[in-house]
């Protein structure tokens, strides 16, 4: 097998299409390479090679080493250079690389081959005994850390030590001696703790580097960060072995992160940061404060010291060209990680980069008008999910502000939370239901789950391109970092700034766009759908086939849905219209009445009210179809619960509490999802159904006779919930027909209307070619049709599902993402089975997953007409139709 792919020398034996063999980093160092950019040589072991390592028992197969051998003569052969040689020793980097990024999760080794013979090599070499010292120090603190599993707190702590003795504040004051002395430190602590002296050999330790990297993907961090982005865990990491370049031989040095567009706004602008005499993950760290690349990116965030620009300017030009190069090969924003070795410049890596939604939506729109890519592909660019952030509200421009530091805009959004300063903490609160922010000095890859627990992130250290910059743009959480004057104390669990003392569980505001943090908590306002959103969801709407409405019952949110381009509405809930105050006593009336005169007497109070809802929702969705469900309510929602409530139906209803409440006794239900619910409803009591029906079809007259001469229609779809049998369905037409007939009668006018219904029970799915005779339409109801394909409460599921997940027997919650093997498999036999009868049969969706980009698509697969989800999802909807349809 063919386990070790090299790149490197102005060729490479792989490419971009290789990136489930080769990782990301693999696949785009081989692609650099093979086009001619300066990229230190190196090899990549393939993810197959993952795969194997655990089948092994973590080990290796025998042919692995001849092949690691020769990539080693590869890079030996490109630099002129020996692993292990004293007098020009090949230095190497050892990295993981998996398909899909997983940012800080994985593993890392620098300067590996370096021992007490070679840095002198490296010493003579460089004519710079310091930095061969120095690289050497951090090759035995990395390699301990990652390799050999000790705590890096023992070598921070030997060098602040070393500092102290020196009275130095900086790691950079201590010279050449005082670093030789440090690694001999680190050598006994290595030592001390192991039992065994640090590794010499390179060989030994460029194995043990490889090694640790396999290791590293079944890590505990790894897998959490897997599962919070949905990537499999058998995907395995590669490994990539690379020539060491140096971004700390002195000032002519430097390393840098940049990306080929403003990762957060996605201005078409180069962005990054750099450090000059500074090596690999110090930039990332945040431990130094890193200097900007342009003048403008400096100007805006007001740093003083000179951007590479102006301190560089010729490697600054090669840079430039070749972020221009990238962007035109790739046709996408590039996130670059590059070293300059005394003023030559290397790339170590490109990739996609990440980006805020804000972003995505520019950078796409931008590209499309730039010729760089077509509508179709500025279409597919934005993740539909994304687009949530964009639709939540943002602060309040006009509200008071109570700023007390302001730190970098690392993400965009506004939170409000209360304070937790551990991520354990953060996850504990947000769990009880409280909004957190998690304040932290910076964050690392132990952090994530509390990062995700919380609605925004705000540290007092790091750049934009920090980890918790990074991660919370990935996961869309507003994020403010670096506000330096915070002054955070982990250990009383207070935060001190401008002389005001905040505590865990104290509030305050972050606004990720300008990098303010607030005290307390400040109003937001919605934000605006025009610009680059208007064009893309434009663009988008004239690629989907299938149709968007939505899940409403309220004017408000009819209008909201609108605005978010709602095509209908196709499922309004009409027990949640019930819960007003003004009408709940009217609803347990009617419930608890013990006849139907009783009954009827309690929907003639309902059916005002019932009317002038209808009137107003038909208003706000003139010219748009209005499917109306009647009543669907688990009862047991509607009871009166306190004595209060008892005594207020007593009263409406002149029946005593004792009565009421023995009839309420009658009704309790052991299991009411499965219970009197439904169209059962409307079978036993067909009054209720009755007095739907007829408020229904009055508004919608009345609206009709308003909407004349503006040629808006009234377009009513009647839906009949939870059927089983055909006969059901049958019995409940034929009521609304009747009334239907006698409204109409009534008004001296007919408009025309539709009824149809649900499919939410496995039967009815079974039965569909039966019960389309009767119906116009199907909506599937997926969410009850979940609950009763796999048995599992929707009510309840939260407290197991997730064991499900994470021990890979379900791919994703079922209730969030329909499972296509199932509950799937009986919605495409429903629309085949229905329109086998019914070849005319308007198909939709009405369960949550109509707004789940993963289900619209398996509803395009299936052919169905439209999906309909709450108002907040229907741009996410209106962008997965596309993507689906393209
Ligand atoms: C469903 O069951 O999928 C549905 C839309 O109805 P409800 O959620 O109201 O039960
Ligand atoms: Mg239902």
């Amino acid at each position: 097998t063919k386990w070790v792919y090299k790149f490197g020398g102005g060729d490479a034996d792989g490419g971009t299409g290789d990136k489930n063999l080769l990782g990301g980093k693999g696949a785009n160092l081989a692609e650099m390479a093979g086009i001619g950019l300066p990229v230190p040589p190196g090899f990549t072991i393939t993810t197959e090679m993952c795969t194997r390592f655990y089948e092994l028992g973590e080990d290796f197969p025998d042919d692995l080493d001849a092949q690691v051998q020769a990539g080693m003569q590869h890079i030996e052969k490109i630099t002129g250079r020996r692993f292990g040689d004293t007098a020009a020793p090949l230095l190497v980097s050892v990295r993981s690389g998996a398909r899909a990024s997983m940012p800080g999760m994985m593993d890392t080794v620098l300067n590996l081959g370096l021992n007490d013979d070679t840095v002198a090599g490296l010493a003579a070499e460089s004519g710079d005994e310091r930095f061969a010292w120095d690289s050497y120090r951090r090759f035995i603190q990395m390699y301990s850390d990652v390799v050999l599993g000790l705590d890096h707190y023992l070598f921070e702590d030997a060098m602040e030590i070393a500092k102290e003795d020196k009275g130095v504040y900086l790691d950079t004051e201590l010279e050449a001696d005082d670093l030789k002395a440090l690694v001999a430190v680190y050598k006994e602590k290595v030592e001390e703790e192991l039992g065994r002296p640090f590794p010499q050999d390179p060989k030994d330790q460029l194995w043990g580097g490889i090694r640790a990297v396999f290791s590293s993907w079944n890590t505990e961090r790894a897998k959490v960060y897997r599962r919070l982005n949905n990537i499999p865990h058998d995907w395995g990491t590669a490994v990539n072995v690379q020539a060491m370049v140096f971004g700390n031989m002195g000032d002519t040095s430097a390393t840098g992160v940049a990306f080929t567009r403003d990762p957060s706004t996605g201005e078409n602008r180069y962005y990054g940061e750099f450090l000059i005499n500074a090596q690999g993950e110090d930039v990332v760290a945040g431990i130094r404060t890193p200097q900007y690349l342009t003048k403008a990116g400096k100007d805006a965030a007001g740093a003083d010291k000179p951007a590479m620009e102006e301190a560089m300017p010729e490697v600054y030009a090669q840079l430039a060209d070749t972020f221009a190069l990238l962007e035109k090969h790739y046709r996408d924003m590039q996130d670059i990680e590059f070293t300059v070795q005394e003023g030559t410049l290397w790339l170590l890596q490109t990739r996609n980069g990440k980006r805020t939604a804000p972003a995505a939506l520019k950078i796409a729109v931008d590209m499309a008008a730039e010729g760089l890519i077509t509508e179709e592909e500025a279409v597919c660019r934005v993740d539909p999910q994304a687009l949530d952030q964009l639709l939540h509200p943002t602060l309040d421009p006009d509200a008071k502000r109570d700023v007390i530091a302001t730190g970098l805009p690392a993400s965009p959004g506004a939170a409000s939370g209360i304070i937790a300063f551990t991520a354990d903490e953060a996850e504990r609160r947000a769990s009880l239901g409280e909004d957190v922010l998690l304040v932290r000095v910076e964050t690392s890859p132990e952090d994530i789950h509390g990062m995700h627990a919380a609605k925004g992130i705000l540290t007092a250290r790091g750049g934009m391109t920090s980890h918790a910059a990074v991660v919370a743009r990935g996961m869309g959480r507003p994020c403010v970092s670096g506000a330096g004057s915070l002054s955070i104390d982990r250990q009383t669990k207070e935060m001190t700034v401008g002389g005001r003392t905040f505590k865990e569980g104290d509030r305050l505001t972050i606004d990720g766009g300008t990098g303010e943090v607030m005290a307390g908590e400040v109003a937001t306002v919605q934000p605006v759908l025009a610009g680059d959103f208007g064009t893309l969801m434009d663009w988008a709407d004239k690629k989907r086939r299938m149709r968007v409405r939505t899940n409403a019952e309220t004017p408000a949110e009819c209008h909201t849905a609108r605005e978010f381009g709602a095509e209908g509405i196709g499922l309004c809930r009409t027990e949640h219209m019930f819960f007003e105050a003004d009408r709940i006593t009217a609803v347990r009336e009617m419930i608890l009445s013990e006849d139907e005169s009783d009954r009827r007497k309690a929907l003639a109070k309902l059916l005002p009210s019932q009317r002038s809802d209808f009137e107003e929702i038909f208003r706000v969705m003139a010219g748009l179809p209005v499917t109306v469900r009647l009543l669907d309510p688990p009862l047991h929602e509607f009871m009166p619960q306190s004595d209060a409530d008892f005594d207020e139906v007593a009263r409406a209803s002149g029946f005593s509490v004792e009565r009421l409440k023995r009839r309420a006794s009658e009704l309790h239900e052991f299991n009411p999802m499965l219970g009197h619910r439904g169209c059962r409803l409307g079978i036993t009591y067909p009054e209720i159904y009755e007095m739907q029906a007829r408020a229904i079809f009055e508004a919608a007259l009345t609206v009709a006779e308003e909407n004349d001469g503006d040629g808006d229609t009234v377009l009513p779809e009647i839906m009949v919930p939870l059927v089983m049998t055909a006969g059901e369905l049958s019995t409940i037409r034929a009521l609304v027909e009747r009334t239907a007939d006698a409204v109409f009668q009534e008004r001296g006018r007919r408009i025309a209307y539709l009824v149809g219904t649900m499919i939410e029970l496995p039967r009815a799915a079974l039965k569909a070619h039966e019960i389309a005779a009767h119906a116009e339409f199907f909506s599937f109801g997926t969410n009850d049709l979940t609950q009763t394909t796999l048995g599992i409460s929707r009510d309840d599921a939260g407290r197991f599902l997730g064991d499900y997940v994470d021990k890979g027997l379900l791919a994703r919650d079922p209730f969030v993402s329909i499972d296509e093997g199932g509950v799937g498999e009986l919605v495409a036999l429903a629309a085949e089975r229905g329109r086998s009868t019914a070849p005319e049969i308007k198909l939709g969706i009405c369960g949550e997953h109509g707004g789940d980009p993963d289900s619209v698509a398996f509803c395009e697969k299936t052919g169905l007409a439209y999906v309909s989800c709450s108002p907040y999802r229907v741009p996410i909807a209106r962008l997965a139709a596309a993507q689906a349809a393209l």
